[in-house]
């Protein structure tokens, strides 16, 4: 046989939020001074009492295999958050923790799909479904919300994308990339249509604490008994509690499900990192007071930046929500020129902006949107002052 590379890993596209946050790392480390509004991460340290627990548990020899979906202390503290947070009632038997919500998505979706199964994927989406649902050989269907709706699809438009092959939707609310928070009204819809087709809801909650303007976040499986038995809900620690490098994230679901997903795991990866669970059950069990802090901080700096966006002209920005990202429309200067070279979608816009202002943003065309980019405001305020301050110098330079 050849040498060759899997068609599989061929058609794999690297992520482009975590390109672009190489990218600009590198950059800083070099003394230039990048503006990173590339990649989602919070800027905050992990707290101190999470640290802390991770050092006792290495202290008490928690340094070895634990079960696959993860320890039963790690477990029960994930049922306890469902269900103070959610109302949602889980055994841990209906609970696996995985290295980050990345592996509990592509878990779930392995669990769920045979070659051809398509999952509807309201857009603009999270770089990483599209192709998750690919590397499992089933077929991502986006449905594009319009900006003037928020980006959220219709309940008209999901209807449309069932196909008989349609085994999934993914919900992410709050939403990546475009900030959007799903009203309870189109859960239900989305949940009534879900239970009348048979399908599958993956949602993915990662966002679900960092929420402004008193907005309160909607597990769709706590809308009620049946559609809760076809829901796989995925959260984790990266985001609400600063952890994004230790790998903890989490699914609750149908135990069969469940069981799938484990087996999935038990031959892919194992348990995840045991001293990392121990940390994440402690942040799960008493974070609360720091996510304040951090969403009060977030939500100001969302201010800021709807506030500076608009004020430039040719950009703009629909108002937030919830998570940490702000979907800036670029339309306005597409078609203009920088240095005699042609603005010609979103990764001319994001090359030019790092290259010659070095100020990084993801380019919509990864989300689906080519007259957009992405920016994310878990940086400081000064920051986004000086970052936005180098985006209006950029688009004053601008020539027909
Ligand atoms: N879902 C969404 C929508 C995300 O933006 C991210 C970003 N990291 C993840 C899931 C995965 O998070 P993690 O693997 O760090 O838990
Ligand atoms: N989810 C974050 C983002 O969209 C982190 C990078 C990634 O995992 O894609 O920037």
């Amino acid at each position: 046989m050849a040498l060759t590379i899997s068609k599989r890993c061929m058609a794999i596209a690297p992520s482009v939020t975590l390109a672009i946050d190489t990218k600009a790392k590198e950059m800083k480390a070099q003394g230039i001074d990048v503006i990173g509004f590339g990649v989602g991460e919070p800027d905050f340290d992990t707290p101190e009492y999470i640290c802390e627990a991770a050092k006792k548990a290495i202290d008490a020899g928690m340094t070895r295999y634990t079960p696959v979906a993860g320890t039963m202390a790690l477990r029960k503290a994930i049922a306890a958050k469902l269900k103070k947070d959610n109302g949602l009632d889980y055994d841990p038997t209906q609970i696996i923790a995985s290295n980050g919500a990345k592996q509990s998505l592509y878990n779930a979706l392995a669990a769920i799909l045979d070659p051809g199964d398509e999952v509807i994927i309201p857009a603009p989406a999270w770089v990483s479904y599209p192709e998750m649902v690919g590397m499992v050989d089933g077929v991502p269907v986006l449905v594009e919300g319009e900006e003037k709706n928020g980006f959220l699809p219709t309940i008209e438009q999901l209807r449309a994308a069932v196909t008989p092959r349609t085994k999934a939707i993914i919900l992410n609310s709050p939403n990546n990339p475009t900030g959007n928070v799903c009203p309870k009204k189109l859960l239900e819809q989305i949940a009534a249509l879900a239970v009348e087709k048979q399908l599958y809801v993956i949602s993915d909650e990662i966002y679900e604490k960092l929420i402004y303007d008193g907005n309160v976040h909607i597990s769709i499986a706590s809308l009620g008994e049946e559609i809760k038995k076809q829901t796989i809900v995925v959260n984790g620690v990266s985001k609400s509690y600063a952890m994004t490098g230790w790998r903890i994230g989490y699914a609750a679901g149908p135990i069969d499900v469940i069981k799938a997903m484990t087996r999935f795991q038990s031959h892919a990866t194992s348990n995840p990192n045991s001293i990392a669970q121990a940390a994440a059950a402690t942040a799960l069990e008493n974070g609360e007071k720091q996510i304040a802090a951090m969403v009060a901080e977030f939500s100001v700096r969302r201010d800021m930046m709807f506030e500076l966006i608009n004020g430039i002209r040719g950009l703009s920005v629909v108002k937030p929500e919830g998570a940490f990202y702000a979907l800036m429309n670029i339309s306005g200067v597409i078609g203009k020129k920088y240095n005699g070279r042609v603005i010609d979608g979103s990764g001319a816009f994001s090359e030019m902006l790092l290259e010659s202002f070095k100020v990084a943003v993801t380019p919509g065309k990864a989300f689906g949107s080519d007259c957009h980019v992405r920016l994310s405001y878990a940086t400081s305020r000064e920051n986004i002052k000086e970052g936005l301050k180098r985006i209006a110098d950029f688009v004053s330079a601008l020539t027909d």
